[in-house]
């Protein structure tokens, strides 16, 4: 049974690269019928963050990533732990991390290191000098038992502490001893075969003072105990890849399957990071990309389906995934296609949910939506589908169907016309919708009798049409005059139209 893991940091806001590696490793646990496995590291407490735990099973959540073990989210909402090889939270299980470390150094594998950060750092400055690779000299491996012991109670007898300080000594870490010889090799599902010569690794650090394991014990002894097949995570972790490999055999325990997925670039080749914008699976959701937008496009980041199909649902990715079709170079994180991939899904909305998807966006900007009816707020969401990118947008282009917009006199005069020219027209237009029922508002009726008008008055259609368009939407750009006027008519009926036409002529007086 394939069984797949994601194990995020609770370090703050989700990274759309977490969300890639997340999907991709729920992708291939559901295409082979496997089970999903969610396990929190928070080895590294100095960089927890308060609620990130909670934030990232709500994103994983509402992103559609399902896990059969770990945490999840009940109905009502709480944050929940289920599956038979918890906890899944790995400062619940120090004491699993010490066991194994303690086996690794009574089997020789493993050693106390006493050394300070002042000696540590002294290392790295010569060997930077030297243009050497900063690595552990393994000074402490050389110490005997006599010496070790020595120090050890030379700790106690400080009344030692996790963190040292000035009087007391500090509890020593744990280092795992990397054999001096011989090559590891990963059997990566992405990159192929990768040797590595063992003299090159460096002795890690597997406990630290205060007790807590690092990430590489942590990482080796849960995916172990977890019973993970694949481990499918960022290109990052690569490197940490061949130590890994090694502390399993250490430990007897045979490697799981690797895949590592390729780096997220920004259009510039540089790495995605913060700095060039938002990268927050949080961020994208507030501006309005459609959860099914965002998971087809970060989808697409490293995996390519080989066919011209574009648009993905869940489903169909769970269907076609396949580690082979993804890419080794990195993958380009491109807005424009985002924003394309959204445009898809919102067209594909019927019009009354779209409404309903816009309506937290008009209230953000500050129209009451509650104020309105229904069949108004479809109506808008109808006349903008076709051309709407993020549902964010939604507040600003349709504010002049919930306000009367305000404009500069000159933009309601059409190129080829003039300031008197307009203010005559827009007092003919007048007086026809003051004869037009209510009921010849609807966009059919309105084109046809706009269009009689123009013919009857011998007016040409640029010189009606722009300033009527201009007095009903303020804008430049907008939709056409009759859908506008007609969806504006609808929701604030006639009189606003009327308005609008003498507001408009006043200006230009
Ligand atoms: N905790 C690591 C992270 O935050 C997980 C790396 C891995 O998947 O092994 O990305």
């Amino acid at each position: 049974m394939v069984r797949t893991r994601f194990a995020p940091s609770p370090t703050g806001f989700v990274h759309i690269g977490s969300l890639r590696t997340a999907l991709f490793s729920f992708l291939f646990a559901r295409h082979h019928g496997g089970q999903h496995v969610l396990r929190v590291e928070d080895t590294d407490q100095n960089r927890l963050v308060e609620g990130a735990l909670e934030n990232l099973v709500h994103v994983m959540n509402q992103m559609g990533i399902e896990f059969d073990e770990g945490f999840y989210v009940t109905d009502d909402g709480s944050i929940k732990e289920r599956g038979g090889h918890g906890p899944y939270l790995q400062s619940k299980r120090l004491e699993i991390y010490q066991k194994y470390a303690k086996q690794l150094m009574d089997e020789g594998k493993a050693y106390y290191c006493f050394c300070s950060e002042e000696r540590l750092e002294e290392l790295r400055k010569e060997q930077t000098a030297l243009k050497k690779p900063p690595m552990y000299d393994r000074h402490c491996k050389k110490l005997s038992a006599d010496e070790i012991k020595s120090k050890i109670e030379e700790f106690s007898a400080k009344g030692g502490s996790a963190s040292g300080g000035k009087s007391a000594g500090k509890r020593p870490v744990i280092r795992f001893a990397i054999p001096n010889e011989g090559q590891t090799v990963i059997h990566d599902l992405i990159y192929g075969d990768i040797t590595y010569e063992n003299k090159v690794l460096d002795d890690q650090v597997i406990i630290k003072s205060d007790g807590f394991p690092t990430y590489h014990l942590a990482v080796v002894v849960d995916d172990h105990l977890m019973e993970i097949t694949h481990v499918i995570r960022g290109e990052e972790w690569l490197p940490s890849t061949p130590k890994h490999i090694l502390i399993y055999q250490a430990l007897g325990w045979q490697p799981t399957q690797f895949a590592h997925l390729p780096l997220i670039l920004n259009p510039d080749k540089s790495k995605l990071s913060k700095r060039q914008g938002d990268v927050a699976v949080e961020d994208f959701l507030k501006k309005g990309y459609l959860k099914e937008a965002l998971i087809n496009f970060v989808a697409f980041l490293g995996w390519n389906p080989k066919t011209e199909q574009e648009i993905f649902s869940l489903n169909d990715l769970i269907a076609q995934f396949d580690l082979a079709k993804i890419n080794k170079s990195g993958a380009v994180f491109d807005l424009n296609k985002l924003d394309w991939i959204n445009g898809q899904y919102i067209k594909l909305k019927t019009d009354a949910a779209l409404a309903e998807l816009l309506k937290p966006y008009w209230q953000e900007y500050g129209t009451k939506t509650e104020k309105f009816s229904g069949a108004f707020l479809t109506a808008i969401a109808a006349l903008e589908k076709e051309r709407l990118k993020k549902l964010s947008e939604i507040g600003e282009r349709t504010a002049y169907f919930f306000k009367a917009p305000d404009y500069a006199p000159e933009l309601l005069v059409w190129k080829k016309s003039d300031k008197e020219k307009t203010k005559s027209v827009l007092s003919d237009l007048l007086e026809l919708f003051k004869n037009l029922p209510e009921a010849d508002y609807a966009k059919e009726k309105l084109e046809l009798a706009i269009k009689k008008f123009i013919v009857d008055k011998n007016y040409d259609n640029g010189s009606v049409l722009w300033p009527f368009r201009v007095a009903i939407t303020g804008l430049e750009k907008s939709p056409g005059p009759f859908e506008a006027a007609a969806v504006l008519a609808l929701g604030l009926g006639k009189t606003e139209i009327l308005q609008r036409i003498e507001t408009a002529i006043k200006k230009l007086s």
